[in-house]
């Protein structure tokens, strides 16, 4: 049998329906189950998808069956309208409307009102008794004809202001202001019969050809025009860029016309179920008497409210349906209620009054913003409208984010111009006064001042002033720069790489072209979008407060099986943590001790360690730091309150830490009793060519056993102390940079002495802990089978795998990262979103040995990825334990592991499902 090409809808049935979406284009599957379900939509006709491309491959040629298949479907709508195509006693008018799956700028614009010629009018006017509206229809159809199938599916390239729309557009002001008219309404019958004369002659005198009078050449202009219009270059390029298929195709939907522009009591309108702002469960929409087609949203009128319960302040002059149409008002709100309930979803519908009879004309998912999304999402939930699992889906990962961040005003940012562009590396918004320098953005802070620090970039000895400031704007630096990741990490508002302007430190003030900037003066951030404003723009919260966050989140916990601890460094980060829904923390820097605020004394100390020469002296350094770590580890042991904490040993190449500052180099000399000659040789016997690469890590460990030793002794009494004070602590104790499992026996040995003195200290059988190890060097991936057996934790260290199987350098990406993107030789930033392909295939091979040789080893991964949704998602299916990532980022990542869950569930057929949360145990 022949391919079905043409699909019928009208009268209560459809040959297709909504799911068909591929074959129908979004607009047409919704029109045939609206049909389905016995709501009033114009009959008509979907040609499919299918079709464009059959089009394409005859090289703009219809094959004979679709004429006689067009034929037969007009043929039906013709019957349930009462009306013929062409007749010039009864015409029937059709509209003809573009619709591919995914809606698409670039695509045809709808031409209404096709059918009209100098044979209908006469009848069509003579029927209605009314030729304004004839004339009215008319000079629309012309408008939109010639604009959309004549010149633009033509390919007519007009200059700049000389579009035949324009054109005509002139003539139609042209004639207002010689009537005197103020709107398109005034134009009397005789006026717009005019104008449509005028607009022929234009013309045929503009695009060379006469507006053509036959309806079936109407009819067949409009269905190619909408074919074309998929191969125009604006369509094109967006499917680029959206990485659509060519061979999608548009499907086209000839549709019998209703008419909104029929008198006073015809409308035409459009509404969303719920709305789309706040996502609050009342019908909300717009409508406009007298008026056709997009009157509504081309802003020609000001549209009216819906219903007196959403009316916007400022509208009480303006009549609602509600009031003016009570009982077609009471029909549609019928059918809103059975849109929702049949899809649902809230839906974006478009609909016609003619004289007093509603039909529908779309019913789409509707778009929304963060919060309302949420909400939508947790009402429906309660409503039984979805399942828990259907409730996590509706919400994106960027949705979410929405509601975490404090932002500017949105009517306010309207308002005000940028003064400059940036990359937006932290989302949120936040206004302070102008600080260049961490010292005085500290010193502001400390003066009860909301700052933002403006630097040209940032490097690690910023890090207290980026605390202290409100926000962080750099001149230089992309998305993966140091500005970008600590901020980030913090959930702080950050823009980076704003390249108009011009940093003066010194000076203290900033330039943008002839705007300067002083220190003080006011700036206001737009983190989401990268922009800059002058001045003081007012804030709204984005809310941790609001119930349905909270509800919501309860929701993805109960969907989710994947643990979600978070990286956090201090208590204060570990409460953070906590409030926003962490199970433990993935990892704990214990180097984070010796930078910012209160790092003096230790930071004093661990240098001296480091320029010891000999073990005593070494011990002895150590004997002095010791009490520092114990109490930064227990704090946040106490924090935790029992959750596991795992604590990293000490990480990086020690040369990190030596002074640059000479009265600090003077004071270690002293300390020591060396000279500062001899200080000066110790400290470049330290330097490394690659210390990424170097003596860090469990190597420090094992060269200087003494320093493991210090660690794991702090971390096995802090415990120790809050057990016996009555308290919970579950330290996990982690190896970094391991390659061998040799190491993880050699660091073993020493823990168990270590914990076995200190046990015997408290009088204590046994101090709970857990022994394992990052992996992030690729031969530890490949080795995971015969480290399992000396560990009982891996953690996927994926910022150190990353860079370490790509070659790439993570703080020298900049310079060529971006290139490779922009190429399309590299998907993403690695450093950003997981390399499944690549270095996730490491960790699923690690997994895979890991737990061959220890079936309950549990696995986590604590690299900047475990925070990006499509990471987490990867970690939930290769069947890790649990995500670390930094605390701002716990609810996204919270959501990506439900998200993981339904859609396995959506995927497979549902199985009961066990409570959830800990896989972490
Ligand atoms: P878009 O994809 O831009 O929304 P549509 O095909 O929905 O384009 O049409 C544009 C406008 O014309 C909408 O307001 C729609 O309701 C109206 N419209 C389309 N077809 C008809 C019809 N057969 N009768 C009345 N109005 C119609
Ligand atoms: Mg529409
Ligand atoms: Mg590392």
């Amino acid at each position: 049998m022949a391919k079905r090409f043409v699909y019928f809808f009208g009268g209560g049935r459809a040959e297709g329906e909504g799911t068909m979406k591929e074959v129908l284009g979004g607009k047409g599957a919704g029109l045939a189950e609206m049909a389905n379900l016995g709501i009033p939509v114009p009959a008509g006709f979907t040609i499919s998808t299918e079709m464009c491309t059959v089009y394409y491959q005859n090289r703009g040629k219809f094959p004979a069956e679709l004429r006689t298949a067009v034929d037969k479907a007009m043929a039906r709508v013709e019957k349930i309208m009462g009306m013929r195509f062409g007749d010039p006693a009864n015409p029937l008018l059709v509209s003809c409307r573009s619709g591919a799956r995914r809606s698409m700028p670039g695509m045809m614009e709808t031409v209404l009102n096709i059918g009209l010629t100098s044979k209908t009018i006469p009848g069509l006017i003579a029927k209605t008794g009314n030729p304004r509206f004839v004339y009215d229809a008319y000079r629309r159809l012309i408008q939109m004809y010639s604009d959309v199938v004549m010149e633009k599916a033509a390919g007519v390239e007009p200059a700049e202001g000389m579009g035949i729309r324009a054109q005509l557009e002139r003539e139609m002001q042209k004639l207002k202001a010689a009537k005197g008219c103020k709107q398109d309404t005034d134009l009397t019958e005789d006026d717009l019969k005019a104008l449509v004369g005028t607009y022929k002659a234009k013309i045929q005198e503009v695009l060379g050809k006469p507006f053509p009078d036959e309806p079936q050449e109407q009819l067949w202009g409009g269905i190619r025009a909408v074919f074309q219009s998929w191969m125009g270059k604006r369509a094109c390029s967006y499917r680029r860029i959206e990485g659509i298929p060519d061979d999608w195709g548009t499907a086209v939907n000839v549709q019998a016309m209703v008419f909104g522009n029929m008198g006073d009591t015809s409308a035409t309108g459009v509404a969303f179920t719920r709305n789309p702002a706040t996502g609050d469960n009342h019908f909300y929409g717009e409508w406009l008497p007298n008026a056709q087609g997009e009157d509504v949203v081309a802003g020609i009128r000001t549209p009216n409210p819906l219903n007196e319960a959403t009316r916007p302040a400022g509208t009480e002059h303006l009549p609602s349906l509600e009031r003016a149409m009570p009982a077609t008002y009471r029909e549609l709100h019928a059918i809103r209620n059975k849109l929702e309930r049949h899809y649902r979803d809230m839906q974006d519908i478009e609909f016609t009054i003619q004289e007093g009879r509603l039909w529908m004309l779309q019913t789409r998912v509707g778009k929304r913003n963060g919060p309302s999304a949420v909400r939508m999402a947790v009402d429906m939930l309660k409503e039984k409208l979805i399942t828990a699992e259907q409730a996590v889906l509706r919400v994106t990962p960027g949705q979410l984010d929405e509601l975490l961040h404090p932002i500017l005003d949105p009517a306010a940012e309207a308002q005000a111009k940028a003064i400059a562009k940036g990359l937006p590396a932290g989302p949120g918004g936040a206004c302070g006064q102008v600080v260049f320098t961490a010292s005085s953005a500290v010193e502001w802070a400390k003066q009860g001042k909301k700052v933002i620090l403006v630097r040209e970039e940032t490097n690690p000895e910023d890090v207290e002033g980026m605390r202290a400031a409100e926000a962080i704007l750099t001149a230089r630096g992309g998305m993966t720069s140091h500005a970008a990741l600590v901020a980030r990490g913090w959930g702080k508002c950050c823009i980076v790489g704003a390249g108009a302007i011009h940093v003066d430190p010194h000076a203290r003030q900033l330039a943008v072209d002839s705007t300067v900037v002083r220190e003080g003066d006011w700036l206001s951030l737009n983190g989401t979008k990268g922009a800059v404003y002058l001045g003081r723009l007012p804030m709204v919260v984005g809310s941790e407060e609001n119930p349905y966050f909270v509800a919501f989140m309860k929701t993805c916990d109960k969907v989710r099986r994947l643990g979600v601890r978070a990286n956090a460094d201090t208590p204060a980060d570990a409460a953070k943590a906590r409030q926003f829904g962490a199970q433990g923390i993935g990892l704990f820097r214990t180097e984070h001790m010796f930078y910012g605020k209160g790092a003096e004394e230790p930071l004093f100390k661990l240098r001296k360690m480091i320029h010891s020469k000999t073990v005593a002296e070494r011990r002895k350094a150590l004997e002095e730091l010791f009490p520092h770590i114990k109490a930064d580890i227990k704090a946040t042991l106490a924090a935790m309150d029992g959750l596991p904490v795992t604590i990293r040993l000490l990480d990086p190449p020690l040369h990190e830490f030596v002074p640059s500052r000479e009265d600090e180099r003077a004071r270690l000399a002293q300390s020591l009793n060396i000279t500062m000659a001899e200080l000066a040789a110790r400290a470049d016997a330290l330097r490394e060519t690659n210390p990424m690469m170097g003596h860090r890590g469990v190597r420090l460990g094992i060269t200087y056993p003494e320093i493991s030793e210090t660690w794991l002794r702090g971390i096995f009494e802090a415990a120790a102390e809050l057990i016996k004070e009555g308290k919970k602590a579950l330290p996990e104790i982690m190896i970094p940079v391991t390659c061998d499992v040799s190491e993880l026996k050699h660091q073993a040995e020493l823990t168990k002495q270590v914990h076995d003195a200190v046990a015997a200290k408290y009088g204590m059988k046994k101090i709970p802990h857990l022994y394992g190890t990052m992996i992030e060097i690729p031969r530890a991936a490949l080795r995971a089978g015969e480290i399992a057996a000396a560990t009982e934790f891996f953690s996927f260290g994926t910022n150190d795998l990353t860079q370490m199987t790509y070659g790439f350098s993570r703080d020298d990406i900049g310079s060529f990262v971006p290139d490779l993107i922009e190429k399309k030789l590299l998907p993403a930033d690695p450093f950003q979103m997981l390399d499944q392909a690549g270095v996730g295939e490491l960790m699923k091979l690690g997994i895979e040995r890991g737990r061959a040789t220890r079936p309950n080893l549990k696995i986590g991964i604590c690299g900047e990825h475990g925070g990006e949704p499509s990471s987490v998602k990867f970690c939930h299916k290769v069947g890790m334990n649990y995500v670390s990532c930094s605390p701002f980022r716990v609810p996204i990542a919270r959501l990506a592991a439900a998200q993981a869950v339904a859609e396995e569930g959506a995927a497979k057929p549902k199985k009961a499902g066990k409570k959830v949360v800990e896989g972490d145990k």
